[in-house]
């Protein structure tokens, strides 16, 4: 494997204290040895992954996932749990600009599909998710975003959708939203859940349907043979007709040598408190358990859980090594201080962070990688793959199949970024414009 940041991004480190662990028992899953033979590998063991095995096998596909670590150990099993509209960083009217009225609109109703995807598969499966809030909550951290949010609510009463709620400075205490915010926007669709019990009932159930789940099974190669796939391990070899490459953040260069530099892995980070009081709950005016973001591009996004814990994340380090993750931990505990005043000497329990991807279009992919019969990827949601990543395994199961309801604009190949396996070097100078432009 060629990975791009340092060691210590792809080691436990930055995974220890993640509150999920301690809300879920991890299954134990076989290591892979020895040879076998599937229709289809899977290469990754999160949301992406594991959609894709679980409509597989539900589809009488023989399939196996082998993952690196264990099932959900990337950012599927470490992350803010906010099931909601996303996978672009492009503003609808980018979109429409770029790829026309019907490809965008096409991209936009996936957006929405994908959450309802989730909704159904929690319904269906039956899975216990701790799931909370009615719809996402969009807090303006600036006067003029607030004429950014009207414009969003009009446009959605336009469209006939559900109604958008728009809140005013002077109405955010009484919604249990007392933080200095000039206002907010309700959009009614998305809930938040428990990322890991969510990761793990699609594993079991994938399982159940059939599918093999391979923990501790890193793949090390993918060659060509018979018209098919050998992927080796370190301990076998799995023959295969279809290979589906669901690594996100978690990718390498050379698996396949497609991905080199079409990806680019970056940290989130969050914290978790002890469960609040009421009386501090009170005292910061925050009782809300709707799940919520600011309209900074470098955003905050938090949540008050079922069990009164805060749960607050933001970008993380950029230099993905231990030193960086210690100081990007201590700026996450400052930005939390610094909205939430009133719970500065509430104990953070947890804290950890790990790697989301984006590519240069800023648009996921899933589709068929181009002159590798055969072989597919679902990649790339810019920080919302619970519903996305989901979507998009959904989406590469369906291609392995031979069918294709992928949305165009998730099939184009991202475009590699500049400077190859150097490309991180760009993050700084793109965080501090998009610092500036919070301003
Ligand atoms: C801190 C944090 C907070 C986030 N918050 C949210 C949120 O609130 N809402 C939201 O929608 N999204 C959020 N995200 C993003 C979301 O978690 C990801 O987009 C999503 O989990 C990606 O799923 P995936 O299955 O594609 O990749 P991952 O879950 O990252 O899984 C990839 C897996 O591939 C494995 N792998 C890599 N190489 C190999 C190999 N050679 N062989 C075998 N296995 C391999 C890795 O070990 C890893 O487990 C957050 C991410 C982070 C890190």
């Amino acid at each position: 494997m060629k990975r791009i940041l340092p060691d210590y991004s792809y080691s436990d480190g930055p995974r220890t204290a993640c509150y999920w662990d301690e809300t879920t028992t991890a299954p134990v899953w076989p290591r892979h040895d020895g040879e076998a033979k599937v229709d289809v590998a899977i290469i990754g063991g999160g949301f992406t992954g594991l959609s894709a095995a679980l409509h597989l096998a539900e589809a009488g596909v023989d399939v196996a996932v082998l993952e690196a670590k264990t099932p959900g150990w990337g950012a599927s099993g470490r992350n803010g749990g906010f099931c909601c509209i996303g996978g672009s960083r492009r503003s609808e009217k980018g979109l429409m600009r770029d790829y026309g009225l019907a490809v965008a609109e096409e991209y936009l109703n996936a957006e929405v599909a994908a959450v309802d995807l989730v909704d159904g598969l929690i319904a269906r499966l039956g899975l216990e998710v701790d799931r909370h809030s009615d719809g996402e909550t969009l807090l303006a951290h600036r006067p003029s975003d607030m004429r950014y949010l009207e414009a969003q609510a009009a446009e959605m009463v336009r469209e006939g959708g559900p109604t958008p709620i728009l809140l005013r400075r002077q109405d955010l205490a009484g919604a249990g939203l007392r933080a200095d915010f000039y206002g907010a926007l309700t959009t009614p669709k998305g809930f938040a859940l428990n990322p890991q019990k969510y990761l793990f009932g699609l594993a079991g159930a994938a399982q159940a349907a059939g599918a093999g789940l391979y923990a501790e099974s890193a793949v090390q190669t993918i060659k060509r043979a018979d018209g098919g796939w050998v992927l080796t391990t370190a301990q076998g070899r799995v023959t295969c007709d279809k290979v589906l490459i669901a690594t996100n953040g978690y990718s390498s260069e050379d698996l396949p040598n497609w991905m080199a530099g079409r990806y680019m892995p970056t940290q989130s980070s969050v914290l978790v408190t002890r469960p609040l009081t009421q009386t501090e709950i009170d005292a910061q005016g925050w009782s809300s358990h709707q799940m919520c973001y600011d309209t900074r591009h470098l955003l905050h996004y938090f949540r008050l859980m079922p069990d009164r814990r805060m749960l607050f994340g933001m970008r993380g380090g950029l230099k993905g090594t231990a030193s960086s993750e210690t100081a990007a931990r201590a700026k996450l505990r400052t930005h939390f201080d610094k909205m939430f005043p009133a719970w500065r000497g509430v104990e953070a329990t947890h804290c950890w962070s790990g790697l989301v991807c984006l590519t240069r279009h800023r648009l996921p992919f899933a589709g068929p990688i181009p002159d590798q019969p055969g072989m597919f990827a679902g990649f790339a949601y810019h920080g919302n793959g619970v519903a996305m990543g989901s979507y998009s395994g959904f989406l590469l199961s369906q291609l392995a199949q031979g069918k294709n309801p992928v949305p165009q604009a998730m099939q184009t190949p991202p475009p590699r970024f500049e400077l190859g396996g150097a490309r991180r070097a760009i993050m700084p100078v793109v965080y501090a414009s998009l610092m500036l432009a919070d301003i």
